[in-house]
């Protein structure tokens, strides 16, 4: 049986006029300047030290398969080592600390961040695999705008909850994953900072260097040791450190199934606890969408980060009327992305974190074939090192397809079409998720009256994936509890007495 695919033949050789139109030079930004170590320990009460057991590994480039550095691995006596630096800091310093002070660390941290900006980005970009336009223009504006923030609120708690009486809860353990490495630190680290409370944080296996650097920013800012340990390691650090009896508050950014495990490790316990998990966002396309501003925001949607977000719009709901056009429109967009060399400036789509998320996309783009969706996928010459996928949509898709209902993870769109909007409503909530969802129509009425009906955290309308530190980000149903950023962001992070 002849599959439903429209993968299409390579695009005509580069001496052809048509195709030299669209020849870039390249335009690789330079890492020379880029201070990465070929070793990494463990940073524990100011220190960096080796694991006690003595073990690394390694963290790798996605996009060519070389070894960037070798990372101490931290086992359960480092997680010991680095909650005690963490409760001793907290008794003695920190929660000592005026709100000025703590704010004065902060922004200190902010201002070292925002003047090495360009080498971080860099580093993200090598260990992730994200485009450098993504790292340097979109991901570190953004942490040093969280710092900067939360800096701000650290004198101010009595305005953040006013006519309440708050305390800190003491040590934090913060476990993040791969996707936006050092955006999940920042989120976690500056609140919990400048509510007064110290910090354990735990980076994902493939991406820990930018941590380890943020690391050597709070001892170049001279933050008093053991306020923040970064213990890099695999899932089980994760789990003994959350597993502590002495962490007061737990705040994890990863998949729903590791969410349910955490909760069920904590459970009992007088832990606090936050969730930041999966997604399975709807993009919702009304009749009357403005379709330019429209295929812009599906493409940052879903291919920003080749898909390795949370929120992404993975799922296209569009109005049956125009799901032609929108299809026709598409396929034309997405031929134009460029995928290839992350840290070239040209490059739309990078490299895949790591060979099992690439088997896992692939899997599931599989399955989408085999259960009858059309795949869309233009030709591309990808690198022969490295992980790749090249951006694909499905058209055809029904609810009960998996790739309607599981998280892709990847450059992967599903298209789904409804004829009102009650249906678009219905199938936008048929999920187990309840991250995000986005609004495209030119009526405001229908953008707050179909938002309110949505089980989603955030609802994005004429836009996709915008994010601001004033903004609280979090979800509903299995993707999480807790808020993320803004005032929200600080109340995790603090008890109310009174
Ligand atoms: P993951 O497997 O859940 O890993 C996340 C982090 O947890 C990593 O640091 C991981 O360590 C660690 N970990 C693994 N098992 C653990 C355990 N039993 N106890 C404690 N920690 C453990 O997630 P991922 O695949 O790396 O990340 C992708 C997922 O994150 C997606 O589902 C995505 O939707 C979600 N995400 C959600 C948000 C949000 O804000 N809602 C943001 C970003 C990502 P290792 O790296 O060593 O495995
Ligand atoms: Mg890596």
């Amino acid at each position: 049986m002849a599959t439903r695919t429209k993968r299409e033949k390579p695009a005509a050789a580069p001496e052809s006029p048509r195709a030299q139109r669209f020849v870039y030079a390249p335009a690789p930004e330079s890492a020379d300047h880029v201070r990465r170590l070929e070793r990494y320990d463990l940073f524990v009460d100011g220190k960096f030290r080796p694991a006690s057991s003595g073990k690394r590994f390694a963290t790798v480039n996605p996009a060519t398969e070389e070894t960037l550095a070798e990372v101490a691995e931290a086992g359960a006596k480092d997680v010991e080592l680095a909650v005690q630096s963490a409760r001793k800091a907290y008794e003695k310093t920190w929660s000592k600390l005026s709100g000025a002070e703590r704010g004065r660390y902060l922004f200190r941290i902010a201002r070292l961040i925002q003047e090495q900006s360009r080498e971080l980005a860099i580093l993200e970009t090598q260990d992730g695999g994200k485009p450098i336009v993504e790292s340097r223009d979109v991901d570190l504006p953004l942490v040093a705008a969280h710092f900067f923030y939360y800096a701000g609120w650290a004198d101010k708690l009595e305005h953040a909850f006013p006519g309440r009486r708050v305390r800190s809860l003491g040590v934090a353990a913060q476990v993040i994953p791969w996707n936006f490495p050092l955006l999940m630190a920042a989120w976690k680290i500056a609140p919990a900072l400048a509510a007064g409370n110290t910090v354990v944080l735990k980076p994902a296996e493939t991406t820990p260097l930018t941590a380890l650097h943020l690391a050597r920013i709070c001892q170049e800012a001279e933050l008093p040791p053991g306020v923040v340990n970064v213990l890099p390691g695999a899932g089980e650090t994760g789990a003994a450190l959350v597993a502590h009896k002495d962490v007061n508050k737990v705040a994890f950014t990863g998949s729903t199934e590791v969410g349910k495990q955490i909760q069920r490790a904590i459970a009992g316990s007088s832990k606090r606890l936050t969730l930041e998990l999966g997604g399975k966002a709807a993009n919702i396309l009304l009749e009357d969408a403005p379709l330019d501003q429209a295929i812009e925001g599906i493409v940052n949607g879903i291919y920003f980060n080749q898909g390795h977000v949370c929120c992404a719009g993975s799922r296209l709901l569009v109005h049956e009327s125009i799901l032609e056009e929108v299809q026709r429109r598409l396929e034309r967009r997405v031929k134009t992305l460029r995928v290839g060399d992350p840290l070239d400036k040209n490059t739309d789509i990078g490299a895949i974190n790591s060979k099992p998320q690439l088997e896992k996309i692939r899997a599931l783009v599989q399955s989408g074939v085999d259960e009858g969706a059309v795949l869309h996928q233009p030709a591309c010459e990808l690198p022969r090192a490295g992980y790749w996928h090249p951006p694909a949509f499905f058209s055809g898709v029904t609810t009960s397809h998996r790739i309607a209902q599981e998280e892709i993870f990847g450059p992967v769109l599903a298209i789904l079409s409804f004829r009102t909007e009650a249906e678009a409503i219905a199938k936008a909530n048929n999920t187990t998720y309840g991250l995000s969802a986005g609004i495209w129509t030119r009526k405001g009425s229908k953008v707050f009256e179909m938002a309110s009906k949505l089980r989603a955290g955030v609802v994005w309308a004429n836009t996709y994936n915008r994010f601001d530190p004033a903004s609280p980000f979090g979800g509903m149903k299995e993707s999480g509890f807790g808020r993320e950023g803004g005032l929200h962001g600080l109340a995790p992070y603090v008890e109310v007495l009174s």
